[in-house]
């Protein structure tokens, strides 16, 4: 029997001895080094129990069982080490600092034992015909308190890895619960020895009985590539990716953030060290992302920042985070700049709806505008001015086309220094112009058509040397009568414009019922 038990204790020592050596080589794994303190711990244990076993005296019994104690206070710590630096509590570390103290205490006073007897009344051996000469121990109260705090601290290691993983994408908590287990199985496996197989006489050493459990956690370590790589990777894309990345609590607290997020607040938002500070409270200037957040459904928000006169386009992606999708327990805000994409969306816009010569609307732009504006002031006032060149065609024989394009400019120049900014001005083609103007009738309409045309008439261009003047004639009309579509007073316009140019041109003509003869 004796054998037996002395081999199995050899052969977990040297299944415990390549496992440490393995762990301490790839110590830079997540867990790796806890692992590697946890199984030496277990080997203190292994060596202290096989010494016992193959010394006869008293003393040296006690002396080997002492040196076994490391081990035994040391495994349960180094669980709940092993828990905290898997699961990135580094933070927690000295809570597993504070809760190794009661086990620092235990060993110092096992090995004091002699001048106190606070950890034990008694060591005595005991003969019995399987095994030998072997150690009887009586513990005090103080030292059955002692061993039963290692039970909680695995215990405590088991929640802090359940915790973890109900985080976890699902693909990821297999991993995580094959460690849970094989901590549970430890635990289950010391209870065996002490409640049934000890009353039974059966002394299996608990070194030997944790072996398949070691053996679990080290094959979840190094040989599941997913275990270390996947977390791994993802801390890599966090950092790397060309996107911000902003973890929050449900009260809005920036608890977690990327490199690119980090900078993006700076950058956008002159947001300096914004982790453990609430979003809302550091972002008094774009109120709209405070009320994304708390939000229970998903959200996109597109802000325009002017940064140092230049345009930037932030989107902002909100993801709320639920815990078994019930309770709302933070979210995750992506932050994109689309400058680049905004800038070239609106060049595309500009081209198809502006008119590469004078910058003013072209005539599907107009439309568009003025469907807009149609829609949303449905049965207001407004005018209509039609604006053509007088003797364009002259001017471009005269003095070539180039200056009849840059008299083209001038003139929408002229147009865009008067008009408001409710106004919609658009070239048709040719040297034909129009201008809507909202909420005026005709007669004021006049007005500003003599301000544009006086303008131009006083103006000068030079032109190949040469000064250069030109004139315009305005056609005017209205929405008056409130059934008139615009087409209909787009034709007003057009007679009135007829007939400005019938008479001497340079002129403005309001359209009245007269022009339909
Ligand atoms: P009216 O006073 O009756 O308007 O006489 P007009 O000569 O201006 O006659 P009309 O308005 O019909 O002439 C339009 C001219 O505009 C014809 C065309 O050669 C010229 N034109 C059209 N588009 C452009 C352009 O982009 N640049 C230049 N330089 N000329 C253009
Ligand atoms: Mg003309």
């Amino acid at each position: 029997m004796q054998f037996i038990q002395s081999f199995t204790l050899v052969a977990s020592f040297i299944i415990f001895m390549y496992i440490a050596s393995y762990s301490f080589r790839h110590r830079k794994v997540p867990g790796a080094f806890a692992f590697f303190i946890l199984i030496i711990c277990a080997v203190i244990w292994s060596l202290g129990s096989f010494f016992e076993l193959h010394t006869a005296t008293l003393q040296g019994k006690i002396f080997w069982r002492n040196l076994e104690q490391i081990g035994v206070f040391g495994l349960p710590i180094s669980t709940v080490y092993f828990a905290v630096v898997y699961t990135r509590h580094t933070r927690s570390i000295k809570y597993v600092i504070a809760a190794a103290m009661p086990q620092v205490l235990s060993v110092l006073l096992i090995f004091t034992n002699d001048l106190h007897h606070l950890m034990r009344v008694s060591c005595a051996l005991e003969h019995s015909a399987e095994f030998g000469e072997s150690l009887v121990v009586h513990s005090t109260t103080l030292g059955s308190i002692l061993v039963s705090y290692n039970f909680a601290l695995p215990l405590a290691a088991v929640l802090i890895l359940f915790n973890y993983a109900c985080k976890l994408a699902p693909g990821f908590r297999k991993q995580v619960y094959i460690l849970i287990s094989s901590f549970l199985f430890t635990f289950a496996v010391a209870w065996i020895k002490t409640a049934l197989l000890e009353p039974l006489n059966i002394f299996v050493h608990i070194s030997v009985l944790y072996t398949p459990a070691a053996l679990a956690v080290f094959f979840s370590i190094f040989k599941h590539r997913t275990f270390n790589l996947s977390p791994v990777a993802r801390d890599k894309i966090f950092d790397v990716i060309n996107q911000g990345i902003l973890v929050l609590d449900e009260h809005g607290t920036i608890i977690d953030g990327n490199t690119y997020a980090l900078a993006a607040l700076a950058d956008y938002f002159r947001i300096q060290n914004p982790l453990d500070s609430k979003l809302g409270d550091l972002n008094a200037q774009y109120p709209q992302v405070n009320q994304l957040i708390g939000r229970t459904e998903e959200d996109q928000l597109e802000l325009h920042i002017i940064k140092e006169n230049e345009d930037a386009y932030i989107t902002l992606s909100y993801y709320p985070l639920y815990h078994h999708k019930r309770k709302y327990i933070g979210s995750v805000m992506i932050i994109n700049n689309v400058t680049v994409q905004k800038l070239f969306e609106r060049k595309l816009k500009d081209k198809a709806e502006k008119d590469y010569l004078t910058r003013m609307l072209n005539k599907f732009g107009f439309q568009k505008a003025l469907q807009h504006y149609l829609t949303e002031n449905n049965r207001r006032k407004y005018s209509v001015l039609m604006i053509d060149i007088d003797n364009f065609k002259l001017i471009n024989d005269t003095f070539g086309h180039a200056a009849g394009d840059a008299i083209l400019r001038h003139f929408t120049d002229i147009v865009n220094g008067i008009i408001r900014s409710e106004d919609i001005a658009g070239r048709l083609g040719g040297d034909e112009f129009v201008i809507v103007v909202p909420n005026i009738y005709q007669e004021t309409a006049f007005q500003i058509a003599e301000r544009i045309r006086i303008t131009v008439e006083d103006g000068t261009i030079d032109l190949n040397r040469q000064t250069v003047r030109y004139t315009i004639s305005t056609g005017i009309a209205d929405n008056s009568a409130a059934t008139r579509s615009f087409d209909e007073i787009l034709e007003n316009a057009d007679k009135a414009l007829y007939r400005a140019k019938s008479n001497s041109r340079n002129c403005t003509v309001v359209y009245t019922e007269a022009d339909e003869a």
